[in-house]
């Protein structure tokens, strides 16, 4: 679904601008029968302004006093052109082309540097027929139900389950507030139906919400998308993984192990922390488990630059089920 999505934003971009023009020249339309003396002036200003370009290139004598008359006579023909719009009344820029963005006047480009709306739109189709999209709406702070976590302490955890939910609960907003300016990475581990995912979604409703560009990948589709850049030499894509502004993992651990995939989860870890592109990592491991699947390398790296949360629960079977209602509201 991600491969091709650069063309895809460009062609977005075209139909805006072709849009953009066609709404222009229904607005000379328009004007060329209701008030056609503008367009004369408008055409006036468009052969002064052919005048200045020659003169570039044509040596004329006392070059400097004819540009001066000329751009004279396009200010007096811009002031009549916008008083007789003004009096007619149409806005003063009625025959401007209009853009949605005017900072990069809908070309998604400022110079070589991408434009903030042009992460918008990749966000927005990025998610328009994900199944995610529909998670989201399930799974967010506002549906989060704390009562499902049990209030009893259980083993040797310091706190209840609830209790570690909200202080959970409470980073990850902290997280999410501060997500600009900081470069912390998260990974969220624990036994399955402990919560991991569900939060996981809020987070990134989250960040979307706010217009940052979360790439939500399970494991499995991760390692998919890994050899597709490794074998199929896909830019893209690879561009997309590297430089998003958080990755998420999720369900580490259930991919297919080949020497392939712990390669490159080492490469991913290492390049992502190196440039500091954040990561949250969410698995069922323990993790005694993490340590003897992963090689050292991965493991320290990701010990030692995420900051670690273990989600837990009661084993009682009806805060399971609880858990299951919550996602199903
Ligand atoms: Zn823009």
């Amino acid at each position: 679904m991600i491969k091709g999505y650069q063309t895809q934003i460009l062609d977005i971009y075209e139909k805006i601008r072709s849009k953009n023009s066609e709404e222009l020249r229904s607005r000379k339309k328009e004007l060329a029968e209701k008030l056609p003396e503008v367009l004369d002036i408008q055409r006036e200003i468009g052969k002064l302004c052919v005048k200045i370009t020659l003169s570039v290139i044509n040596n004329i004598e006392n070059r400097d006093s004819y540009l001066d008359e000329i751009k004279e006579s396009i200010t007096d023909l811009k002031i009549k052109k916008s008083e007789l719009l003004v009096e007619n009344g149409y806005p003063i820029d009625y025959l401007e082309e209009k853009f949605e963005c005017n900072k990069c006047n809908d070309t998604g480009f400022i110079g070589t540097k991408k434009c903030q709306c042009y992460k918008k739109k990749l966000v927005t189709l990025y998610y328009k027929n994900s199944d995610l999209n529909n998670v989201l709406l399930r799974e967010n702070f506002n549906t989060f139900n704390y009562s499902v976590f049990s209030n009893r302490k259980v083993n040797d955890k310091p706190l209840t389950p609830r209790k570690n939910m909200e202080d959970i609960s409470a980073k990850a907003l902290y997280y999410i507030e501060t997500f600009n300016s900081k470069s912390d990475n998260l990974f969220f581990y624990g036994e399955p139906g402990t919560g991991k995912t569900f939060l996981t979604h809020c987070i990134a409703k989250e960040l979307l919400n706010k217009g940052f560009f979360v790439l939500y990948r399970t494991a499995e589709n991760l390692f998919k998308d890994l050899r597709e850049i490794r074998f199929n030499n896909t830019p893209n894509l690879e561009n997309l993984i590297l430089n998003c502004d958080l990755l998420i993992i999720d369900d580490l651990g259930t991919e297919q192990m080949s020497n392939f995939s712990i390669t490159e989860l080492f490469n991913l870890l290492n390049t992502k922390l190196l440039t500091n592109k954040k990561m949250l990592v969410n698995t069922n491991f323990s993790l005694d488990e993490l340590m003897s699947t992963y090689t050292d390398r991965i493991t320290s790296r990701l010990l030692g630059n995420f900051t670690l949360f273990n989600f837990y629960n009661d084993d009682d079977i009806r805060v399971k089920i609880n858990l299951n209602k919550m996602k199903n509201q």
